[in-house]
């Protein structure tokens, strides 16, 4: 354990994987995967580096990670209204919680690259026939003609991916962030006064604020003019992954836990920030395998099966040299079973001497069907979570870095509850998600409001 002379971008292949993706053409992949070899990196050793040191910060509880955006990202939701929406409301979330936590906020989309599902199933019934499971865009289509894997996807996949993050830095650069104009906040919705009070005045004080900053010229970097937004997505197609890893030179006074001579290292430019799925994290598999070798930050989800003693192995695996913030762990045990495992957890690490970012998914361990057979989250389960996951910390002596959310800028109906009082019999308004449900914009907005009173309170 350890070392790296044994890594290869391709070292994977020689382990077990799970969700294994059958190819049929094997021609058609292979010339896939030559032609995104060729193609250049979606992100820089430059960038990777910067976000990797803003989550030692969250690590070591200076700063807090908010990362968020679809379960499935579609090839069309690569257009500006859904892309603006998202970046949107991730800034407002942002300002929230930093208003909140007095900590700087860190941004990860799942955004530009989120095109991949790991399923329960390979196949499922439609109409009384087995087909194979939606497994997303990078794969296969949702419609149930298109259900083949075709590896001309992956290719795709990369455009898509390029074209929603060139979208998102020229709409950074061209000032959609800018918090010298003001924010449409829409708390119309908010029909309970008590709420609408409280979160009015949060927005009146983060209003001041940026007006307050701006009237004294606190602004003369231009800090007020733009945000960092890094990407995400988790690295489950690892023949996508493998050939977007390149030997790149690594950043000016950046010091790798594993030097070379030469000094470069294997970088994963298809994302600034990739995470094992809970489906896939197993100690001697190729997921782990392959994302041991990386110097992005990484993340890993950690659902109520994880053992502890499986957890440090884990962590000893992926991050021998305990570099600070190079781990995320995105916790994700469900709102009954928090309780019982976070603590343990958190114990755990620490006696190990790992210092990681400690995320909470409050989303996937809280999905239910309604009687009618639909996927959903309640905003209270949700909340619940965070709320036990904010206490837990607390009361160990250590802090919630971060919370990672499934959420859509776009007016949707998968989650109940919040403050517009979406119950089950609304779910049906516009339900448009092609894999989990998501928070819509206002409970989104909403969850950020209430995590931050809890700081203030
Ligand atoms: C996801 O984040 O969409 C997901 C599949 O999560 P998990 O691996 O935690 O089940
Ligand atoms: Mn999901």
């Amino acid at each position: 354990m350890g070392s790296l002379d044994d890594w290869s971008p391709a070292s994977w292949h020689s382990k077990p994987i799970k969700q294994v993706v059958e190819y049929e053409d094997q021609n058609a992949l292979s010339s896939a995967l030559t032609k995104l070899s060729g193609l250049p990196p979606i992100v820089t050793p430059t960038e990777i580096v910067k976000l990797k040191s803003s989550l030692r910060d969250a690590a070591l509880g200076k700063s807090f990670l908010l990362q968020g955006g679809d379960c499935a990202e579609l090839f069309s939701y690569c257009a500006d209204d859904p892309i603006d929406a998202k970046i949107k409301l991730l800034l407002q979330m942002s300002l929230v919680l930093i208003w909140g936590s007095n900590k700087p906020v860190i941004r990860i989309g799942r955004m530009a690259g989120q095109y991949a599902k790991p399923r329960s199933s390979p196949t499922e019934i439609l109409d009384g026939k087995e087909i194979p499971s939606f497994r997303g865009d990078i794969l296969n289509g949702f419609d149930p003609a298109h259900r083949t894997v075709d590896p001309e996807r992956l290719v795709t996949a990369y455009f898509h991916s390029a074209t929603t993050l060139n979208y998102i830095r020229s709409q950074l650069a061209s000032g959609i962030a800018d918090l010298h104009n003001p924010l449409d906040w829409g708390l119309g919705h908010v029909r309970d006064q008590e709420l609408q009070t409280k979160y009015s005045q949060i927005v009146h004080s983060i209003s001041d604020s940026l007006r307050f900053m701006r009237t004294i010229g606190a602004d003369t970097a231009g800090q007020l003019q733009t945000v960092d937004l890094y990407t995400s997505h988790e690295g489950l197609v690892l023949e996508y992954e493998q050939s977007l890893t390149r030997r790149l030179r690594h950043p000016a006074g950046y010091n790798s836990s594993s030097p070379s001579p030469d000094g470069k290292g294997w970088y994963n430019t298809s994302a600034h920030f990739i995470w094992i799925g809970d489906r896939t994290r197993q100690i001697d598999g190729g997921h782990v395998e392959y994302f041991r070798g990386i110097e992005n930050p990484i993340g890993i989800k950690v659902g109520p099966s994880m053992k502890s003693d499986e957890l440090i192995e884990l962590l000893d695996i992926v991050n021998p040299s305990k570099e600070i913030g190079k781990v995320t762990l995105i916790t994700r045990y469900g709102k009954d079973k928090v309780e019982s495992m976070l603590g343990s957890h958190i114990e755990a690490v620490k006696s190990s001497g790992h210092i990681v970012v400690w995320q909470c998914d409050p989303m996937h361990g809280n999905t239910h069907s309604t009687p009618a057979g639909i996927k959903t989250r309640s905003f209270n389960s949700i909340l619940s979570e965070l709320s036990s996951a904010l206490e837990i910390h607390k009361k160990h002596g250590s802090f919630l870095g971060g919370m990672h959310l499934e959420l859509t800028g776009d007016a949707v109906t998968e989650c109940t509850g919040g403050s517009e009082g979406l119950n089950e019999d609304d779910l049906g308004l516009n339900y448009t998600t092609y894999c989990d449900p998501r928070l819509n914009e206002k409970q989104a907005l909403e969850l950020a409001f209430l995590v931050a009173g809890h700081y203030r309170e």
